[in-house]
């Protein structure tokens, strides 16, 4: 069987990254696809050949098949990956591609047609012998039969949207009165996002687990059942934490789902991967018999797809490819279960308000990748604009252990390590999920997050005291940083390289004034004791701190009192974003020291660092310059002083000429991002 050379990857973000992974370990040119705002986007960066997508809208062009397909000829490709979302599940792209020569790396047209509807997939379950939920699937849909078919199942009922998705056009009707008007609301949103109002009412499933069992199908007519993942955790009806296998499921449930997922699946000739949804009734404790049923079908690769792979060891989107050219799937298959996964998905959103989306440039990203049993499957690179045109899921957090709570430790330490500034992210309100009692018991059901809104959103950015202390020491050190960075690496003894509150006939103390998140002002007193050490006084306390270089992260080693703390410190526009404890602090600058600071830091303006004589200009306007290399020479108290460029980038304008007398904190010059100047 041989393997295609060229995989097109109609997609981006995390997932066009995870493609590119696989093609690699296949040995197989990936090769990307791009809309305007995408152009320097990793996935971009990572494949073989990126070909650029026209159109005004981002998001339509990712959704431009004739223009994909004609991508794939250009570059040669032989196979398209849809990934997920965009185009994936559509059965129109899907036979375009056969029509052009090109394998879609998926289900046929056929089996995803089958399964596109809610109804008629139901309809098609229930006769391959598949529990669905008791309800009403068929073709009537007026008001009052609707009805009827609500009171014979039995209130409360659930109203969906046969073409929905993402939770979207679903109400639940708890009392008959209530029906008309849910009906309406369903119909309209069904209408407006999916250009579909027909709707199908079933039973709500009062305490329903999300377990889902993930099917692959080769050309062969083989089709098998790759264990299932519990997805209960969600908000506003979507998946936040998935894990594999589902916590307390007995054997004997988990048998029969595998059976009915393999059920219906073959029923409608599946190839590819494929997930079949269930609804598992959780009201009393899980055993053998416990009722579940059939919610739907996703005719593709799940976002939560890790944890699958990661207690079996397999690679799916390896095995896509390789079923997609052809290959049968492995004998020995399900390969036996080991351990536990949990996966975290990273949204920019703002959980207190309503997990409103968020945008914002990622000006400082680290992930927590390599250590043990963590997998970061991110979309993103530090610098990088999340914008409201895509979906604003940021990638995941996936952690494996020998059981679920090793895994439950894993990715909660992750996430403490996982440092994003820039954009606001919902790391917190995970981390107190995973924490919480309930979900270390693995008492899970799809109300968990709205049953606990209170307490998950309980706001932990509030400093301690002693915060604030490290905030002041940590500012100072990057003040240190920066001076000695442009001032004279020549000579290190001076006077001007430092910064410890020198003053003629002052004492070497400073007030330093900034706020927190929720508004909260604090004054802070530093004393400088030497050059790396403060005495830090709040009023009320006294710390002692020291900085005592860098662990091998690049993180301060601050000892406070004794106790050497690791710590990352940002500084970025107003903010000071400080990594510590597991915890991402905001710190908002106020003082005059300060804002000279934020200045010095500004858009690329280069300020004098003290009093003194333009000597020499190295550079002209329009020169590019590299970081480090020597703009002007200073003479200050009959000492040359070389200022360097503290970063890369283009001169775009001088400010002074040789000979100028200037002032401390005086613009001598701007410095343009390199692509700005074009
Ligand atoms: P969508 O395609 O819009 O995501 P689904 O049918 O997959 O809709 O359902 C989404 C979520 O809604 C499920 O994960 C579950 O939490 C809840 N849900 C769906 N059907 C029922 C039901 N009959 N009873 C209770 N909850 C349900």
């Amino acid at each position: 069987m041989s393997l295609f050379q060229r995989i097109l990857i109609a997609n981006r973000g995390e997932i066009a990254r995870r493609v590119i992974r696989s093609c690699r370990k296949l040995g197989i040119a990936p090769v990307a696809v791009y809309a305007a705002p995408d152009r320097d986007a990793p996935h971009v960066r990572e494949a073989d050949e990126a070909v650029p997508l026209a159109g005004s809208d981002p998001r339509q062009a990712y959704l431009d098949g004739a223009a994909l397909i004609a991508a794939a000829k250009a570059a040669g490709a032989e196979a398209i990956h849809p990934g997920y979302g965009f185009l994936s599940e559509s059965p129109a792209f899907a036979q375009a591609c056969a029509q052009a020569g090109i394998v879609f790396i998926g289900p046929s047209p056929e089996a995803m047609r089958a399964m596109a509807e809610k109804d008629a997939a139901k309809r098609l379950m229930a006769e391959a012998g598949v529990p669905v939920v008791p309800g009403y699937h068929g073709e009537k849909q007026d008001e009052e039969a609707l009805l009827r078919e609500a009171r014979r199942i039995g209130f409360p009922v659930l109203i969906k949207a046969v073409a929905g998705g993402g939770g979207k056009g679903m109400r639940l009707v708890e009392r008959e009165e209530a029906f008309a008007e849910a009906l309406a609301a369903a119909r309209r949103e069904a209408a407006s996002a999916f250009g579909n109002d027909r709707v199908l009412v079933e039973k709500y499933v009062a305490c329903p687990r999300h377990v889902e069992v993930q099917v692959f199908g080769d050309m062969h007519g083989r089709v098998v059942a790759l264990y299932e993942r519990d997805c209960s955790i969600q908000r506003r009806h979507q998946k936040i934490v998935e894990e594999a296998p589902a916590p307390g499921l007995p054997a004997g449930l988990r048998e029969r789902m595998m059976e009915a997922a393999v059920a219906g699946a073959a029923a409608i000739g599946y190839t590819n991967a494929g997930t079949m949804e269930f609804i598992v009734d959780a009201r009393a404790p899980l055993g053998p018999d416990t009722p579940f049923y059939f919610m739907e079908m996703n005719t593709r690769l799940q976002v939560e797809h890790p944890v699958t792979e990661m207690v079996t060891d397999l690679d799916l989107v390896a095995w896509q490819i390789r079923v997609a050219a052809g290959e049968p799937l492995p004998a020995d298959w399900p390969p036996p279960l080991r351990g536990h996964a949990i996966e975290a998905r990273l949204y920019a959103e703002d959980p207190a308000r309503g997990f409103l989306p968020q945008t914002g440039r990622v000006v400082h990203l680290r992930l927590p990748d390599g250590r043990p049993g963590i997998r970061c499957d991110v979309g993103i690179a530090e610098g990088d604009v999340v914008s409201s045109h895509f979906d604003p899921m940021i990638g995941k957090v996936i952690a494996h252990g020998a059981n679920r709570e090793e895994a439950r430790r894993r990715v909660i330490a992750a996430l403490d390590a996982l440092e994003i500034a820039g954009v606001a992210t919902n790391r917190g309100f995970l981390r107190r999920l995973l924490w919480h009692p309930a979900f270390a018991e693995g008492r899970l059901s799809t109300h968990f997050v709205a049953e606990r809104q209170e307490q998950l959103l309980a706001d932990d950015t509030e400093p301690a005291p002693e915060h604030w202390a490290l905030a002041a020491a940590a500012a100072q050190h990057l003040r240190l940083r920066r001076r000695r960075a442009t001032a004279s690496p020549q000579d290190p003894f001076s006077p001007f390289g430092l910064c410890d509150g020198f003053r003629l006939n002052l004492p070497a103390e400073e007030e330093m004034t900034f706020s927190a998140a929720g508004g909260v002002d604090r004054t802070l007193w530093l004393v400088h004791c030497g050059e790396r050490a403060l005495a830090i006084r709040d009023g009320a306390r006294q710390w002692r701190v020291a900085c005592e270089g860098e662990d091998a992260d690049g993180r301060l080693l601050l000892r406070l009192d004794g106790r050497l703390i690791h710590l990352r410190a940002v500084a970025c526009d107003h903010e000071l974003h400080l990594f510590v404890q597991g915890r991402h602090l905001v710190f908002h600058r106020h003082s005059a020291r300060w804002e000279d600071e934020e200045e010095a830091e500004g858009p690329g303006d280069v300020k004098a660092p003290m009093p003194g004589r333009v000597l020499a200009l190295k550079v002209k306007e329009g020169q590019a310059v590299a970081r480090d290399e020597v703009l002007l020479v200073l003479e200050a108290m009959k000492m040359e002083h070389p200022l360097r460029a503290p970063r890369a980038g283009v001169v775009e304008r001088l400010s002074v000429k040789e000979g100028d007398q200037v002032e401390e904190g005086a613009l001598l010059l701007t410095l343009a991002e390199p692509d700005d100047a074009g």
